[in-house]
């Protein structure tokens, strides 16, 4: 018989239950009881859902996140936060934000640990903090207490772990000490709690080593191999996982791993599953994750068991099944899309329906596809549906990428050539100022949407509450003098969601949250067919926008690579494929504003450093298609038409080559906190066209000093001639007030002044 269970179940709840009794324990508006009572009950929720499984997973709920909950599991808990007042619980939260909220917690803030991304993924961690000093200490009682409440329900349970080289690998020393040099004292640990789970009674432990489908260096591969020499010691099976990519070279490192299972991630990694398979010992236990946890797709359930048939007739009961990853990244339950279109709906499998899939698969190798006929014939049909649909294919767009040349992506002239030109036009002062895009999304915004999403409002009606938000945003950018104005975004509620909805080809979930870090979420469109453009998307708001001001309206664009990596991608085309439809429709609209008389293009690239593989060999293939669809969209413009990006980010070092080829005018990126040094690899690069270094940072409520913009941009000066820079925040000022932008932008106008005198 097969194995069917689980790496893990989304958090967050069906209605996103975790989330808001987070934020109502952090404003003191329920005590820690209330906030425990809620997870409880998730956690029987989310077991009852997995109920049909051989093994559930135990540990993988958390209050915030899993790499945070191994920190305090060992007690790797920064020496700051130990000096707090409060409880463990108190502690957690400092950590996961800087305060922990809660009634009679203290209020005093501290600096948070650092997050960052897990893998390749939207999911977002907290970096555990190493030093040479760093003592563990284990503290399972959590952990215990856990199992304990799933035994209770009558359920074969699996605890789920993140593995002791993953967990080091993640985290950062403080101090110049090596963080590997933790390992063996971490191991004593973790030896110590796989002894506690056997002794519960526990025979599987599943320990996630994601980094196995990563580069690894020399000493990572040692440490990989020395751990589990030790730990596979232990009086209880370990299950290895891996997920998210092909091992590659580290395949030769799972016979000395000696583990008692494997996990491997057999979307990914499918064609390595032969010499896997070779590998394995006698005994050994592989688990293969056949359903996608990563996308919302159903899965081929006959393709697979043809797949699956002759391994299970090799490895017999040594076959488990489950999801490639945990389904952490997937939203909980499709049932509940009501409102979404019935026939696509049927293309889709979210958490609930994923795991039912295993289940199906696991019968049909047990008992043979007889036995769920009914459940294949019907995946069958859907999947049949959805290759056939003329919702999906559009062979006009097909054609239409097909017909893509280099050509297309290049702009006529030379930077220096249309800089002149555009000048000409333009006729802006040295050190040019601007804004990211967005102006505050007030109370009175968000109303006027929503009540137009609910048939409250009319079309007309709606179309001049909006332009009331663009005119007054505009007057307000007037009086403070800023060189490049824009119309403030009013009319979007995410810089996403609000061309995919204009877009052919993107459907909407109504509950398809998934975490991103602690309690907030998104909920990530979906790109199902061919992308099209019936229509222009912004070029009425940015003509009405231009209409009241002689001074030049930036159009505001979110990119083909932005609006791709922030979606759920359909999984039967390449995604380059999806990337250039997308580039294409956008590069209409850029067509369409030029026509229209708008004189200066941003297209926003937050993303775009997202989507790099998890392994550099593979950067350069991304890069080179994720940069040609920016060129297709932004450089079909003429010559004195002048074409800006954005990007949140502050890493270029490693792709500022590509950056240099996306051939923007101007470039607006994120600087205010690494004090303008991040220029420097500009500088090396001898990147040649315009920089907008952001000289404040907008997360912050705090207002700017001009004194403060006039220094930053002397350090820019540094790095960039002064007749290339541009004075600009770090980002879109969205979640701000107005009583803090009109200040803050005041400095802003006022330092460029200042400095002009001075050039
Ligand atoms: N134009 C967008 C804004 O100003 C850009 C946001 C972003 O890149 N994250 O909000
Ligand atoms: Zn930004």
């Amino acid at each position: 018989m097969v194995t069917v269970h689980n790496l893990g179940f989304p958090r967050i709840g069906v209605k996103r239950e975790l989330k808001f009794a987070l934020e109502a324990y952090w404003q003191g508006n329920i005590s820690s009881g209330e906030l425990e009572q809620t997870a409880q009950n998730l956690r029987q929720c989310h077991w009852q859902n997995q109920s049909k499984l051989d093994l559930v997973p135990v540990g993988d709920f958390s209050y915030y996140d899993h790499v945070l909950d191994t920190s305090f599991l060992f007690g790797n808990i920064p020496s700051r936060i130990q000096q707090q007042q409060g409880e463990k619980l108190d502690h957690y939260f400092q950590v996961a934000r800087g305060r922990s909220g809660g009634k009679n917690s203290c209020l005093c803030h501290v600096a948070a640990g650092e997050m960052t991304k897990w893998f390749d993924t939207n999911y977002h961690y907290i970096v555990p903090e190493f030093t040479k000093d760093t003592r563990f200490v284990l503290n399972s009682q959590i952990l215990l207490d856990q199992l304990k409440e799933a035994k209770k329900k009558g359920l074969k349970t699996k605890i789920v772990l993140l593995g002791p080289v993953t967990y080091l690998w993640l985290g950062k020393e403080q101090d110049k000490s090596d963080k590997l040099a933790l390992l063996p004292a971490l191991l004593e640990q973790y030896q110590a709690l796989l002894q506690e789970l056997a002794e519960q009674g526990e025979s599987w432990v599943q320990l996630d080593e994601p980094i196995l489908v990563t580069e690894l260096a020399e000493e990572w591969k040692k440490a990989l191999v020395s751990a589990y020499k030790v730990l596979k010691q232990a009086p209880i099976y370990i299950l290895l996982a891996t997920y998210f990519g092909k091992l590659k070279e580290n395949i030769a490192l799972l016979p000395e791993l000696g583990v008692q299972g494997f996990h491997i991630d057999a979307i990914n990694a499918r064609d390595e599953i032969p010499a896997i398979i070779k590998q394995l010992k006698d005994k050994q236990v592989l688990s293969l994750g056949v359903v996608n946890g990563r996308n919302i797709w159903k899965t081929d359930l006959n393709a697979t068991l043809e797949w699956l048939e002759p391994i299970y007739a090799i490895l017999k009961k040594r076959l488990w099944l489950a999801p490639s990853c945990s389904l952490l990244h997937v939203p909980v339950d499709l049932e509940r899309e009501s409102k979404m279109d019935a026939e696509i709906r049927s293309w889709l499998s979210f958490a609930i329906q994923k795991l039912d899939e295993i289940t199906v698969l696991a019968k049909a190798l047990n008992e043979g596809r007889e036995s769920v006929k009914e459940a294949l014939s019907s995946n069958q049909a859907c999947l049949d549906n959805r290759r056939q649909s003329n919702r999906v294919h559009n062979d006009k767009i097909k054609k239409l990428c097909q017909s893509i040349t280099s050509e297309l992506g290049n702009r006529k002239g030379a930077y220096a050539d249309r800089m002149e030109l555009q000048q000409k036009i333009l006729n802006l002062p040295l050190l040019p100022t601007t804004t990211i895009g967005s102006f505050p999304q007030t109370q009175n915004i968000r109303q006027i949407r929503s009540q137009f999403r609910k048939g409250e409002l009319s079309l007309n009606e709606y179309g001049n509450r909006m332009k009331e938000a663009i005119a007054y945003c505009v007057e307000q950018q007037e009086s403070l003098g800023l060189d490049v104005l824009v119309h403030g975004e009013p009319e979007r509620n995410d810089m996403v969601e609000y061309f995919g909805e204009l877009l052919q080809g993107y459907v909407f979930s109504q509950q398809g949250w998934v975490q991103s870090y602690g309690s907030r979420c998104v909920k990530p469109p979906i790109i199902f067919g061919d992308i099209s453009r019936p229509e222009p998307m912004t070029v009425e708001w940015i003509t009405y926008a231009q209409s009241l001001t002689a001074q030049p309206m930036k159009g505001m664009l979110t990119g083909p690579v932005t609006m791709l990596n922030w979606s759920f991608v359909r999984d039967d085309q390449p995604r380059s494929e999806t990337c250039y439809q997308l580039a294409m429709a956008i590069r209409q609209e850029v067509l369409d504003l030029e026509k229209a008389g708008i004189r200066i293009i941003q297209i926003d690239e937050a993303a775009l450093r997202e989507g790099l593989p998890l392994r550099r060999s593979e950067w350069q293939r991304y890069l080179d298609w994720a940069i040609r669809s920016f060129r297709i969209t932004a450089n079909g413009v003429k010559d004195q038409t002048q074409i800006h990006t954005h990007m949140c980010y502050s890493e270029f070092n490693d792709i500022i080559a590509a950056i240099a080829q996306m051939d923007a005018d101007v470039i607006t990126i994120e600087t205010s906190r690494s004090h303008m040094e991040l220029l420097k690899a500009f500088e090396e690069f001898e990147y040649p066209n315009s920089i907008g270094p952001g000289v404040y940072d907008i997360h912050s409520p705090n207002i700017p000093t001009v004194e403060s913009i006039v220094h930053l941009i002397h350090q820019a000066e540094k790095y960039i001639p002064v007749q290339r820079l541009w004075i600009n925040p770090d980002c879109g000022l969205k979640t701000r007030q107005w009583s803090e932008v009109i200040p803050s932008l005041k400095n802003m106008v006022q330092a460029a002044q200042i400095l002009r005198e001075e050039y």
